[in-house]
């Protein structure tokens, strides 16, 4: 099986891309090399099976040259983590659009399988006690910057869809809820792997809001062989699976257990959302997946623990 696995180069991506050359697949990566780094790939960089091309994924004809001779596409290339969405929603909006129509335009011509990676953001501030694929989106102001992530990654979805019904496109979407693990960078505002960096460093930890917010993290290694099985599961093709955790947490008990894990002396320094992310920003107060679709169509469900994931960014951050 060859491979193509656009944003390889990143966090998810780079796990996904070593997963594949471990059962064998040649993979070409394409990425633009922003947010992801040739760094995540370096322990199969010098691999027989990869090859790296970088460029941009809104360029129809670098993604029709990524994509000769490939079997499957996995479709992981985004502009990504709150402070980017905020810092350069623009360029955001433009890669979260163009860049994966392109993609979609390029799998259909070349009738090949694609798995689209979207986001829990698409519930936006829906509540409810575990968002299931059919739940509603609630989301603010479309002037308001947080959003066009969520507008973006739902109008990809729909663009999927109208893909596969239109040309027959094969594909299936994975709604990935907070994913987290070692190379996840804390730049782009992920809270784990800063948590850990501010504990660490013997830092306060910064809790952004009033830190009762929720979150279910889920470790990347529970995901990637998720994305794998469905798009290889053909009776899975079509629609659109929450992939996510079973634990949810508090941000203000995430610090907490992160304090506990590093043995740090660490505090709380909780910072008021304008602060941190500039004025009118709204949070998800809490964000839960239903993942028994997901269960249902491939048996996934998360194994690894919180404590194990935050054990695990611990242990590679003290390595660096
Ligand atoms: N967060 C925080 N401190 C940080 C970074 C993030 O308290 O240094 C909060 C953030 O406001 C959100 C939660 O942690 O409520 C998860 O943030 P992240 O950006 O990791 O994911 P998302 O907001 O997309 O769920």
């Amino acid at each position: 099986m060859r491979c193509l696995v656009t944003g390889g180069a990143g966090f998810i991506g780079s796990h996904l891309v070593e997963h594949l050359l471990a059962l064998g697949d040649d993979v070409v990566v394409l990425d633009d090399l922003s947010t992801g780094s040739e760094r995540n790939l370096a322990a199969v960089a010098s691999h027989p099976r990869l090859r790296l091309i970088k460029g941009d994924i809104c360029v129809p004809d670098t993604v029709a040259r990524a994509m000769e001779g490939v079997d499957e596409v996995y479709h992981l290339a985004a502009a990504v983590g709150v402070f980017t969405i905020l810092d350069r929603t623009l360029e955001s909006l433009r890669t979260n659009l163009t860049g994966t129509e392109t993609v979609l335009d390029a799998a259909r011509r070349h009738d090949v399988p694609l798995l689209l990676a979207s986001t829990s953001e698409v519930y936006g501030k829906n509540t409810a006690e575990g968002l299931t694929e059919e739940d509603d989106r609630i989301l603010g102001s479309p002037l308001k910057s947080r959003w066009s992530y969520s507008e973006a990654k739902a109008l990809d979805e729909t663009l999927a869809a109208l893909y596969a019904a239109r040309y027959g496109l094969r594909m299936v979407i994975a709604r990935l809820f907070n994913t987290v693990g070692p190379r996840q960078s804390g730049q782009y505002g992920m809270v784990i792997p800063r948590f850990v960096d501010q504990a660490l460093a013997g830092e306060p930890l910064t809790v952004f809001g009033d830190g009762t917010q929720i979150r279910c993290f889920c470790h990347v290694a529970d995901v990637v062989p998720a994305l794998v099985t469905l798009l290889r599961t053909e009776d899975a093709h079509g629609t659109v699976y929450n992939i996510g955790g079973t634990q949810p947490v508090t941000i203000t008990e995430l610090a907490e257990r992160t304090i506990a894990a590093t043995g740090s002396a660490g505090t709380l320094a909780k910072i008021p959302y304008t602060e941190a992310y500039g004025a009118g920003f709204e949070d998800m107060r809490r964000r839960v997946p239903n993942c028994d679709k997901a269960y249902r169509a491939i048996g996934f469900r998360a194994a690894r623990t919180l404590d194990e994931i935050i054990a695990d960014v611990v242990a590679e951050r003290r390595a660096l």
